[in-house]
């Protein structure tokens, strides 16, 4: 995918001299729902503080998103003198607009939901494959399709695919998981419905969940250690996708190219051939051992040694990974944690916490939601006609 340039609160910017009146009102826009997003009531005096904006764009841009049905008034400010007007709150309005949702970063088994804007599934449906058979672009829009017979069109304003793999503006470029090279999955979608679509890494997805709706800030390295391993960083709220929207397709970096398993990318070594869940797993199977924690912890220890650099190279303070919990469990972060502050603490550098996920299976769709969501407010200029 392109990069979402913004996730979170950005300074003004509706005094750039080179934006069109359109570009102004969409960056306006993305910048109130922003400060809105998720549940975070401010009033239009606020808005208009926190964005430089004047009290009139902002009314004008607040009119506009309620009409949409982005926003809603939601209640008063409090006001603790109990005299003078109290302000009209506003919220994002999670109830009459709707994304569809597809995940695809589970074994045989694509799902799919209508949420609300705020990633909450109102419908669900799931398609089981059979072993071996592979995703195809026609079950995801035969599964698009279902999905939007239960929801008013006109409701629907994106349509958010999550996938494992490289992607760059809508093209799965690559993806093991999938086994697909190039496959144009915007364009199948859109080509059948008249519906933005998005699509986006499973694992920059995920992120976003833990951004908006778990403990991370606006800096932070997510890492999934699941069937593979990959990873996703947030820069000041920006993702960090890189040259070949490639970043974070950590799990085939070899630590130690001379030793280890040969991996079916065909080196030796590879991260997800010694600590991914399949390759521990039968590790622990064939040590015979019951006690599991000292390969763990191992494993542990080992992702540690391996984020050090990029943690070091990026000052970055908040490690989140999400795994199944018989693997990232406390033997395993405790291990890490021990490792890094061995690694990457000193007299100039504080402790960088590494911590478990606790956002949930439901993750990866409501990373999709979020990105066909913000997708949305850039791309759309506002319902009025401009001046
Ligand atoms: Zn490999």
């Amino acid at each position: 995918m392109a990069p979402l340039t913004h996730l979170g609160p950005r300074q003004a910017t509706g005094r750039q001299t080179k934006a069109s009146p359109s570009d102004v009102r969409r960056m306006n826009r993305s910048l109130i729902f922003d400060l809105l997003f998720p549940s975070t009531p401010r009033s239009r005096a606020e808005l208009s503080r926190l964005t430089g904006l004047s009290r009139v764009a902002v009314s004008d841009v607040v009119n506009d998103m309620l009409d949409e049905g982005l926003i809603r008034e939601s209640g008063h400010e409090m006001n603790p003198s109990g005299k003078g007007k109290r302000a009209t709150l506003l919220t994002i309005d999670p109830m009459r607009l709707h994304v569809i949702v597809v995940d695809l970063s589970q074994d045989n088994l694509i799902q799919g939901a209508v949420t609300d804007l705020l990633g909450i599934p109102q419908d669900h449906m799931e398609v089981t494959l059979e072993p071996g058979r592979r995703i195809d672009a026609d079950a995801i829009v035969q599964l698009v399709d279902q999905l939007r017979a239960d929801v008013d069109d006109g409701t629907v304003i994106g349509i958010g695919v999550a996938a494992p793999g490289v992607i760059s503006d809508g093209v799965v470029r690559t993806s093991t998981a999938l086994d697909w090279h190039d496959v144009d999955l915007k364009g199948a979608i859109e080509s059948r419905f008249t519906i933005p679509v998005t699509v986006v890494n499973d694992v920059v997805g995920s992120m976003f969940t833990e951004r908006f709706f778990g403990e991370a800030g606006p800096n932070l390295l997510f890492v999934k250690l699941d069937r593979g391993i990959a990873s996703a960083t947030l820069i000041d709220d920006v993702p960090v996708v890189g040259v070949h929207h490639a970043g974070g397709e950590i799990g085939h970096i070899s630590l130690d190219p001379d030793r280890g398993e040969p991996c079916p990318c065909g080196k030796r070594g590879c991260m997800e051939t010694i600590i991914a869940a399949p390759a521990l797993r039968a590790r622990m199977k064939a040590s015979g051992l019951r006690d599991r924690r000292p390969l763990i912890a191992e494993a542990g220890s080992y992702l540690a040694s391996a984020l050090a650099m990029p943690v070091g190279l990026l000052d970055l303070e908040d490690v989140c990974v999400y795994g199944p919990a018989d693997i990232v469990n406390s033997t395993f972060l405790d291990a890490a944690q021990e490792r890094f502050d061995a690694m990457t603490a000193s007299t100039f550098r504080g402790r960088t916490r590494i911590r478990r996920c606790q956002c949930g299976p439901g993750l990866v769709m409501r990373g999709a939601a979020i990105a066909a969501v913000l997708r949305h407010l850039e791309d759309r200029p506002g319902a009025r006609p401009e001046e």
